[in-house]
């Protein structure tokens, strides 16, 4: 009985907060409205967010007196989230500006909050530059995992080989053809050295007209080539910021850059951390492009691709078609995955 009460009296508790959480929501919804309603803003624009701080934004104008400009804005609350790459529509008030709209996304980069919820963290994103190093060694598998988040979300990938300067006898051949078996299913290689320059105009070009993000291990070498791309913003190198190590919930907010000679870059520790949240054990094998045609295929329609017979992966290991170090890393992830799940 005395259960059921306490129950009932936090139900109206929770409700009773809830109330003045919308009360103060829409408040604060009038207050824009009002300031909306008076003539004192400006036309209708298209701008882009370039960095977003609790709940105020900077809005890049892309179309009038003030192109190119970055303007202050509060937004409309019942815009849902605003993130860094959104287009959005926006008015000039007389100190900041006002968001009234956001235009549909291209893309999403998702990752959980401290709560666990999966929120937005940029949007719009067209190009994922996956980087190694010579040094430290790369893993193909931490390559499959950045690969299988990139698939997900529908955003194109590259994987770029930092620190050729560092290439010798011992690491080539091993580096090399790892590389190839990615060449040979299909994705884009880069090789680049941030130390002499090598590689620097080809991957100049590849960032052109797009908006790109850099992910990768630690110690790879992406402030470096950040830097040696973008000349003034002067990102710590070889500093392991505390936002950096596992475990940490970053909160530094995502900032648009645009590369002199064209195209962007969003970045920010978390989304350099980027990688596989929340995935289901059955969306891993469309991560993994030259597997998920061959799924389809096997006898059984709920094949595990263990140990039934007409297993299409399977036999497609078998005969050399799927390289073994790709049919392993797809395994390794799925288990990873199943045991986070359970
Ligand atoms: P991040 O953690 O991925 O941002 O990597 P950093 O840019 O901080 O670089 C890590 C270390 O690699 C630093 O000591 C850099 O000086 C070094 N480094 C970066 N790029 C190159 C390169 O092209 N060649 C060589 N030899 N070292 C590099
Ligand atoms: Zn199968």
């Amino acid at each position: 009985m005395a259960k059921r009460k306490l129950t009932r009296r936090q139900n109206w508790r929770i409700q009773k907060i809830q109330e003045e959480r919308a009360a103060r929501a829409s408040k604060k919804d009038a207050a824009i409205d009002e300031q909306l309603e008076n003539s004192d803003l400006g036309p209708e624009q298209h701008g882009l967010i370039i960095s977003h701080f609790g709940r105020t934004v900077d809005v890049e104008a892309n179309e009038g007196e003030r192109q190119g400009e970055i303007i202050r804005c509060h937004m409309r609350t019942n815009l849902g989230q605003l993130v860094t790459g959104d287009q959005v529509i926006w008015r000039e008030g007389k100190d900041s500006g006002v968001v009234v709209a956001k235009l549909e996304r291209k893309s999403e980069l998702l990752r959980p909050n401290p709560y666990g919820d999966m929120k937005p963290v940029a949007a719009n994103i067209d190009f994922i530059v996956i980087t190694v190093a010579v040094e430290p060694t790369p893993h193909a598998n931490l390559i499959d995992r950045y690969l299988v988040a990139a698939e997900l979300s529908g955003i194109e990938p590259v994987i770029l080989l930092n620190k050729t300067d560092l290439l010798n006898q011992e690491n080539r051949e091993k580096i090399e053809a790892m590389l190839q078996r990615y060449r040979d299913i299909g994705y884009e290689v880069l090789l680049a050295s941030s130390s002499s320059d090598e590689g620097l105009s080809d991957l100049k070009t590849k960032l052109d007209q797009r908006i790109s993000v850099f992910v990768g291990q630690s110690g790879v070498g992406k402030s470096s080539l950040i830097n040696a791309l973008l000349p003034g913003i002067e990102l710590k190198v070889g500093a392991l910021s505390s936002q950096t190590r596992k475990g940490r919930h970053t909160t530094t907010t995502a900032r648009l850059f645009h590369f002199p000679e064209g195209g962007d870059l969003i970045d920010s520790p978390g989304i350099r951390e980027f990688g596989l949240w929340h995935i289901e054990p059955n969306d891993v094998i469309d991560g993994f492009r030259e597997l998920q045609p061959l799924s389809g295929l096997c006898r059984f329609r709920d094949c595990n691709h263990e140990k039934e017979p007409g297993c299409a992966l399977k036999s497609a290991v078998e005969d050399g078609t799927i390289s073994e170090q790709r049919w392993n890393s797809y395994k390794h992830i799925l288990c990873s995955i199943e045991e986070q799940n359970s």
